[in-house]
């Protein structure tokens, strides 16, 4: 494995890998962006070409390019070793690695299942002529692999048995039911236009099938891969791994409910599109977006549920500082509809796009016509999401708009949206708690400048850095080995030349010597306290002599 690790290090570039996901500007010799795993306005996020590592210097994550895959794809090590030898051309056999093969075998069957509804569909001519009506192309169903689940019970299973996957792997897979009663297991797709679900790499966790006929009531529309190990709804994406690039590019995500809007929205160039599917946007959707783009566009059909039920995910990603926008559709229209009619009004709906609020507050004022319910339903719906605004100048831009659009003055409405501001049901992420954690634990000045030393240490592989500071910097060398990376890129980025740190590096060295000397000064200090104290008389001027000793030393050492 480790020769695998290797070639893939040796033909790939890390700046290329961080590129594809993040807009990297050049700083120095590095490349600085805005962290894709912690929300930040000014970027901390330093990718070293030289060094081959990235680090954050906000939430602190880091590490090479493979860790930057799994963390940026929710990979685990072997998942991204996969993408990145597919990328960088070495073979990479999974099966010859030792690995968990269950998550494998998953990925085959449905992969397999995939292959099979696809050449399903070009048997059937019905489905074929329901996808075209639709206005769905050929491209399109390539390109998003739509297939058919023929209408018969065991249709798939009996395909994947013969294929040596056995009836517990199908269920684990989502794929069929098994009965309570009689044990026996039938397809959970029937008679339904297949939508393989991928993740953002393109690997299929699930499907979403669709019926072709409307007529008989009962049947649901759509039915979806329940959750599996694969498959997550509140995670899973519609169209990620197409949209992502767009998305990064454009610097936006419009956001659809169903797979047809999807696939209808990328047709027409709306390539940032993604959907939810089977169920209402949630903040894990929101924080997997937010790390490609701080823009979202929810081109949710007005009246539709939808829109009632994302309005929790809305206040949050609000809080999360995302710049949440609405391009409500023509009443009574989903984009496929309005896309095949006329994808003129499509793209005129996205552009003019209008801010969260101003579209709950229209909303409001649209359905109500009593002063009173109006008030009542501003403070109740429209008053939460201004508090949550990150910025103080964006909340007051909306508490004059919201104040002068209901006919009240500002002062009461921003009473209400500070009382507000407290209570927020934020997720607080993980790299965020680490970073509240890190301003709370005070570092002393000492440790302070033992990093930077030994980040250029790290950096130059100066070895009379640690000649000249002595033991004791050794010692916290042993200690900091873990930082090792994340300090070197710290001195590389703030140097930039080795000359430019050793121009400082006497005065470093000074600094260190004299913090060393204040601590052991303070500790003496206690002792004589002690000594005092024990009315030890001996003791008293053994540490007397001490802290005139270091103080002298002190003393002796200019900057
Ligand atoms: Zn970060």
């Amino acid at each position: 494995m480790s020769v695998i690790v290797e070639q893939i290090k040796s033909r790939l570039d890390i700046a290329d890998v961080v590129s594809a996901y993040l807009k990297l500007e050049k700083a120095g010799h590095n490349f600085r962006a805005r962290c894709p795993f912690h929300n930040e306005k000014t970027p901390s996020f330093f990718v070293s070409p030289s060094r081959q590592n990235y680090h954050c210097f906000g939430c602190g994550k880091g590490g090479d390019l493979i860790n930057f895959v799994e963390q940026i794809e929710g990979l685990d090590f072997m998942g991204a070793l996969e993408v990145l030898a597919h990328r960088a051309g070495v073979p990479f056999d999974r099966g010859a690695l030792k690995t968990d093969n269950t998550l494998d075998r998953l990925r085959t069957i449905l992969e397999d299942a995939t292959y099979f509804f696809e050449s399903n569909l070009t048997n059937d001519e019905s489905a074929q002529k329901y996808l075209s009506e639709r206005g769905i192309t050929t491209e399109s169903i390539k390109k998003f692999r739509v297939g058919y689940a023929p209408d018969g019970w065991r249709v798939l299973s009996e395909y994947l048995l013969a294929r040596r996957f056995n009836e517990e792997e199908l269920v684990l897979a989502g794929l069929v039911i098994k009965k309570e009663d009689t044990g026996r297991v039938y397809d959970r797709f029937r008679g339904r236009i297949m939508f393989p679900i991928t993740d953002a790499v393109g690997r299929v966790i699930g499907f979403s099938g669709r019926v072709i006929v409307t007529s008989e009531a009962e049947i649901a529309k759509y039915i979806n891969t329940p959750q599996t190990t694969l498959y997550d709804k509140s995670v899973a994406l519609f169209g990620i791994a197409h949209a992502k690039q767009a998305i990064r590019e454009r610097d936006r995500v419009v956001l659809v409910e169903g797979q047809m809007d999807l696939v209808m929205a990328h047709q027409v160039g709306t390539t940032e599109a993604v959907a939810v599917s089977g169920t209402a946007l949630t903040d894990r959707h929101l924080l997997a977006l937010k790390r490609l783009s701080n823009n979202v566009i929810i081109a949710f059909d007005a009246d539709s549920a939808g829109v009632t039920a994302s309005r929790r995910a809305v206040d949050l990603a609000l809080s999360l500082g995302l710049e949440v926008r609405m391009a409500p559709l023509p009443s009574g229209q989903d984009p496929a509809d309005c896309i095949k009619t006329d994808s003129r009004i499509w793209l005129e709906t996205l552009d003019k796009n209008i801010h969260a609020i101003d579209f709950y507050l229209a909303e409001i004022r649209r359905s109500e016509t009593n002063p009173r319910t109006i008030k009542q339903r501003v403070s109740a719906e429209v008053v939460p999401a201004i508090s949550r605004l990150p910025d103080a100048l964006e909340q007051s831009h909306f508490v004059s708009k919201v104040a002068a659009a209901i006919g009240v003055s500002e002062m009461p409405l921003w009473e209400e949206v500070k009382k507000r501001i407290v209570p927020m049901p934020r997720v607080i992420s993980r790299a965020e708690s680490v970073e509240a954690q890190k301003v709370e634990a005070p570092v002393s000045r000492l440790s302070m400048i033992a990093e930077k030393l030994l980040g250029i240490y790290w950096w130059t592989n100066d070895d009379d850095i640690l000649q000249q500071a002595g033991e004791y910097l050794i010692t916290l060398k042993t200690k900091l080995m873990p930082r090792q990376n994340e300090l070197a890129l710290k001195a590389e980025i703030t140097y930039n030349e080795p000359k430019r740190a050793m121009g400082e590096i006497r005065t470093l060295l000074l600094e260190f010597k004299r913090e060393v000397l204040r601590e052991e000064l303070e500790q003496a200090t206690k002792e004589l306290r002690q000594a005092e104290e024990l009315g030890n008389a001996e003791a008293v001027d053994s540490a007397l002599k001490k802290c005139q000793d270091i103080s002298q030393s002190l003393h002796l050492i200019t900057l």
